[in-house]
């Protein structure tokens, strides 16, 4: 590639990574905030060990739980409880969906008005105008990387999409991965969540909008994800753990400063769409998405340098990158897309909306709605 390198890149304050980190959670917070909303998901007592240490560093804690992917009407209420109990301070700890939440809340409940005031594509859009409460995130899966991302996503079941609530100041104050928290996710989550962390590698790496900073995150990671994924899921050990929660992290902090793909441009509107998981939707994309770009695509250097990180094999060709993969998604068992009742009835509306997608014109060729509907029918 030539050209001079111009590129920005923010990401969370402050990022503390390693096993028994959280530990390093509640004198943190005592540093930002008196009272902690403590926003968890689904299984709350999670949160145990956390809140223990909140109480004896001095602080107050209200626990706010949010089950599944949060919807406007749960940021709503979180911003409602926040208010009611004077927290000065937001803690997530959970999958991308708390984390997510909590980012939401944290920005909604110093910004007045309704949060469709601030919604993209449904809302008005408009920006913040007040900083959030100050917000510590700490994933407990190894998937999203939401913890240093800049937005987050809400659905809207009335309008079947999801849109964001997306500003630099919700870019949290500290972001705490602690590969410990991941040691007990279940082998099925394991593996979807692990193929989005596996492809917030692959698609920065290979997006139009690629900086020399990402590329330097996918490089690292994308070789750790590929070696440990498949252990993680079916015999995990500490090292398979790190490496996981280490490839989420790196996919949050190159997705965030560079941009995705056609395998995110289909997520956002089947998510909206469908009851359907953001991990395992992008598992079931992502193989054939890498294949329609790679054969659309005149410049295949990247396909194939993402094969060689992918195999470790020097000499691997671009197709052998799409191959391991597939193999992967194969042996992981990941469902196709009609697990979720989606059916080819549905592909013309899933492809006018996916076009409009942000991450839709990061991917590195264009596809024709022809391209679109193979990839769909593909993963169906
Ligand atoms: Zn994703």
């Amino acid at each position: 590639m030539s050209g001079k390198a111009s590129y920005e890149f923010a990401t969370a304050t402050r990022i503390l990574f390693g096993a028994g980190k959280l530990t390093e959670a509640a004198p943190a917070a005592a540093t930002l905030g008196k009272h902690a909303l403590v926003v968890t998901g689904s299984n709350p007592t999670r949160a145990k060990k956390l809140l223990e240490s909140l109480k004896a560093e001095g602080l107050k804690s209200t626990v706010h739980s949010v089950t599944g992917e949060p919807k406007i009407v749960d940021a709503q209420a979180g911003t409602e409880c926040a208010r009611q109990n004077e927290c000065d301070l937001v803690i997530a700890l959970g999958g991308g969906s708390a984390i997510d939440a909590g980012k939401a809340i944290a920005a909604l409940c110093t910004n007045p008005g309704d949060p469709l005031d601030y919604l993209e594509v449904i809302g008005k859009g408009q920006p913040l105008t007040q900083s959030p409460a100050p917000f510590i995130a700490i994933p407990t899966t190894a998937g999203t990387g939401a913890e240093v991302t800049r937005n987050a996503v809400l659905a809207s079941p009335e309008d079947r999409v999801k849109v964001s609530l997306r500003h630099p100041l919700m870019l949290p104050k500290l972001a705490i991965v602690d590969p410990q928290l991941t040691y007990e996710l279940p082998p099925q989550l394991t593996a979807t969540t692990g193929l989005d962390a596996l492809t917030q590698l692959i698609e920065p790496f290979t997006c139009k909008r690629a900086n020399p900073m990402t590329d330097a995150l996918c490089r690292e990671a994308i070789p750790r994800a590929a070696r440990s994924l498949q252990g993680a899921c079916q015999n995990p050990n500490p090292a398979t753990r790190e490496d996981m929660a280490l490839a989420s992290l790196h996919g949050g902090l190159a997705l965030a400063n560079s941009g995705l793909g056609a395998v995110h441009g289909f997520a956002a509107p089947i998510g909206g769409m469908f009851e359907a998981p953001h991990g395992a939707i992008c598992a079931a994309l992502l193989p054939h998405v890498m294949e329609t770009n790679l054969k659309a695509s005149t410049d295949r250097n990247r396909y194939t340098e993402t094969a060689r990180l992918l195999t470790g094999n020097p000499n691997a060709t671009a197709k052998n990158g799409v191959d391991w993969v597939k193999d992967l998604v194969h042996t992981l068992k990941i469902p196709g897309l009609s697990t979720y009742a989606i059916a080819e009835k549905d592909f013309p509306n899933i492809i006018e909306k996916a076009h409009t997608a942000s991450s839709m014109k990061a991917n590195p060729v264009n596809l024709s709605d022809d391209q679109l509907t193979g990839i769909l029918q593909a993963a169906l």
